[in-house]
C-alpha cells in the first residue's frame, strides 16, 4: 500500500485512451466513444477478480457505503451496528442515510467481534457495518451466525482491505454488500473512486439506480429511460475507471509485495519478547497492507511509537490518539455537529454519543501500533528498516 507506488505507462495509458478515443461519460453516448467503456471493464474484472455477481463503481468509498445502504434498504431511523475504530466515512455515513450508528466492541482482529454485536441488538437493529481494517478480516464464521441467527443485513466495508480473502471468499463479497474504496492512498487508486460490491440481483439494481438519479439504465436513450425511485449524482468518470482498471490489472501483483515485505518485517519484530500480534482470522487471506502489533501497556505503547519516529521508522500509526480512526477523539460526531440538522435529531431515543464508553476498544487501542507496509521498498531498505526498529525497542 499504496498503488500509487506502482504508477507507470499502464495508468498514463488508460487514462489518455479516454481523452484520445473514448469520452467522459460513463453512461450512453455511443456515438463518441469509439466503444471505450473504461467503468463497465473495471466493473467487469471487479467481479471476475472477487468471483461476484456485481459491482458497481462510483465517485469515492464514502460513496459506496452511501449507496449500499441506501441499495439494501438502510434508512431513517433503522440502528446500525458500528465500529469505534473505522474511518469516519464508516459512521458519517450511517447518519446521512438517516439511521442510527450503534457503537460495539472491537476484539484483537481490530474488527467488530460477535458477542459485542450480539450485546447491542434491539428490536430496531437492521445492519451492521462490519469494517475490515487495516487490511485485514473480522471472525466471519462466529459474525455471520450472529447476523443470521438476528436477521440483520451485513454491510462489509472492505475500503481498506481489497485483495484479501476470508476461506477463499474475496472480503467484501461475504456479506449482503461490500464497498471498496480508489481514493488517491488505498490499495488501488482511481484517483478518486469507489465500489458496491454484491451477489444480491435488487441491491445491485438500486445501487445503479441511486447512484445515478434513479435511471434504471435501460436502452441507449437517457433522456427517455424511466426513474423508478430516486437517487443522487455518484457517478464515476471514464477518466477515474481508467485509471482504476490499470490499478486493478496491478492488484495481485501489489498483494503479493506486501506480503512478501510485511513476513520479512513481521518474522524480525517477531524476537522481539513483549510485542504480540494482531489476531488474523484467515492469515492465509490478509492483504498485508499493515502490520499491527500490540504492545503490554499504554504506557510502553507512547513511548515505542515516539522511539520509532525518533530512529526514523515512518509510516507508523498509533491510532489511539489520531483523530481520524477511533471514536475517542471525534469531538464532532459525538456532539452531532453538521450544517444543518441531521435526521437523527428527529429520534426520540437516540443515543448520548458523548457518553458512549467502548473500554474493551479502548484497552486494546491504547496499546496498538500499525504500520504501513509499503510497495517501493528495497531489500536494503528493509533491512535498514529492520535495524532501526531492532534499535527503538532496545
Ligand atoms: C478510505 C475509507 C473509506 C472512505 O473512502 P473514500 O474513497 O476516501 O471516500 C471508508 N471506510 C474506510 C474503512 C476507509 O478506509
Amino acid at each position: 500500500m499504496p498503488g500509487f507506488e506502482l504508477f507507470g505507462l499502464e495508468e498514463k495509458q488508460e487514462v489518455a485512451d479516454v481523452m484520445d478515443n473514448g469520452f467522459t461519460f460513463r453512461y450512453n453516448f455511443d456515438h463518441v466513444r469509439n466503444d471505450r467503456w473504461k467503468t463497465r471493464e473495471m466493473e467487469a474484472l471487479l467481479c471476475k477478480k472477487m468471483s461476484a455477481k456485481h459491482a458497481h463503481l462510483v465517485s469515492s468509498g464514502t460513496a459506496a457505503l452511501q449507496t449500499a445502504m441506501a441499495a439494501a434498504g438502510i434508512g431513517a431511523g433503522d440502528e446500525v451496528i458500528v465500529p469505534p475504530f473505522t474511518f469516519v466515512a464508516s459512521i458519517e455515513a450511517v447518519f446521512m442515510a438517516g439511521a442510527v450508528p450503534v457503537f460495539a466492541e472491537i476484539d484483537h482482529t481490530l474488527c467488530l467481534s460477535a458477542a459485542s454485536i450480539e450485546a447491542v441488538i434491539t428490536p430496531k437493529t437492521k445492519a451492521i457495518n462490519l469494517v475490515h481494517m487495516c487490511g485485514s478480516m473480522a471472525k466471519m464464521d462466529e459474525i455471520i451466525s450472529v447476523c443470521n441467527k438476528h436477521n440483520l443485513l451485513i454491510l462489509e466495508d472492505a475500503c481498506q482491505a481489497i485483495g484479501g480473502s476470508y476461506r477463499g471468499q474475496a472480503l467484501g463479497t461475504i456479506g449482503d454488500v461490500g464497498c471498496y474504496s480508489f481514493d488517491s492512498v488505498k490499495t488501488i487508486t482511481c484517483g478518486e473512486g469507489g465500489a458496491v460490491i454484491t451477489n444480491n440481483d435488487a441491491i445491485y439494481k438500486h445501487a445503479h439506480m441511486f447512484s445515478d438519479h434513479g435511471h434504471d439504465h435501460v436502452g441507449s436513450d437517457r433522456g427517455a429511460e424511466d426513474h423508478p425511485m430516486m437517487g443522487l449524482n455518484f457517478r464515476i468518470s471514464e477518466m477515474n475507471s481508467a485509471l482504476g482498471l490499470a490499478q486493478l490489472r496491478k492488484l495481485d501483483n501489489i498483494i503479493d509485495i506486501q506480503r512478501k515485505n510485511k513476513k520479512i518485517i513481521k518474522d524480525a519484530m517477531a524476537e522481539i519478547p513483549e510485542i504480540t500480534f494482531r489476531d488474523i482470522p484467515d492469515p492465509a487471506g490478509d492483504s498485508a497492507g499493515f502490520l499491527t502489533f500490540f504492545m503490554p501497556s499504554e504506557a510502553r505503547t507512547v513511548e515505542i511509537n515516539n522511539k520509532l519516529a525518533e530512529h526514523g521508522v515512518d509510516g507508523c500509526f498509533y491510532w489511539y490518539i489520531n483523530k481520524w480512526h477511533y471514536l475517542k477523539n471525534w469531538q464532532h460526531i459525538k456532539q452531532l455537529k453538521s450544517s444543518a440538522a441531521l435526521p437523527i435529531t428527529l429520534i426520540e431515543d437516540k443515543p448520548d454519543y458523548t457518553q458512549v464508553l467502548v473500554p474493551q476498544s479502548d484497552a486494546i487501542m491504547s496499546c496498538t501500533i500499525s504500520m504501513l507496509i509499503k510497495l517501493s521498498w528495497t531489500e536494503d531498505e528493509i533491512t535498514q528498516r529492520i535495524e532501526n526498529i531492532k534499535r527503538a525497542f532496545a
